[in-house]
């Protein structure tokens, strides 16, 4: 099997985000589907290895920013390249309070709704959550941003000075001579193995 394949399918990007207790954290994600339409149902799969995956198991409420062509690298450095359990990811982050009470971004999102889960998968390394649609809005005209449109107009290049290691996937840079064989991309998930050096 040629496991390029897998790169073929196209993806959007979304800042997912939800709140436990008096803490708000976010994270970037591209498995979002419409799974039915009456009534308006989506999937969102989470790796458990993020925060905000444990915010949702626990109090079964999101909202998704839908990411449009104006997204910065910024927000995806800000919201997938560290984690809400060593900082306040909305510490000083412009964002908006959705009719759930949970906050979601604007800055380079063209829309967001809210979801309330309904059922949840085990799948291993990540939970699919199946959740109703509960409330969404239009915040501009922009193109939704595509996984491909992120690699080839968004994601910094690694600058030819830097040491260490290239995700193939993300462009995430793990700087240092050697990557630790059980490294995981912080932002993608995947492993050492989709790394190369610079
Ligand atoms: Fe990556």
């Amino acid at each position: 099997m040629n496991n390029n394949v897998m790169f073929k399918i196209s993806y959007g990007l979304y800042i997912l985000t939800a709140e436990d207790g008096d803490k708000a954290n976010g994270c970037v994600i591209n498995t979002l589907q419409q799974v039915t339409t009456v009534p308006n149902r989506i999937s969102i799969t989470v790796n458990k290895e993020n925060f905000t995956h444990d915010m949702i198991a626990a109090t079964g409420k999101f909202n998704i920013s839908i990411l449009s062509e104006r997204a910065c690298f910024d927000t995806f450095k800000h919201f997938g390249f560290q984690s809400g359990r060593d900082i306040d990811k909305f510490d000083g982050y412009p964002h908006e309070t959705a009719t759930n009470g949970i906050p979601y971004i604007m800055d380079g999102a063209n829309s967001f709704l809210s979801g309330e889960v309904i059922s949840l998968t085990d799948l291993g390394t990540h939970t699919m959550f199946i959740a109703d649609v509960t409330d969404g809005e239009i915040l501009s005209d922009d193109n939704s941003l595509t996984y491909d449109y992120y690699h080839k107009h968004i994601k910094e290049t690694p600058q030819q000075n830097k040491k260490g290691w290239v995700c193939k996937i993300c462009g995430y840079v793990y700087e240092g001579d050697e990557l630790p064989p059980d490294f995981v991309c912080p932002l993608c998930k995947h492993g050492a193995a989709d790394f190369e050096r610079l």
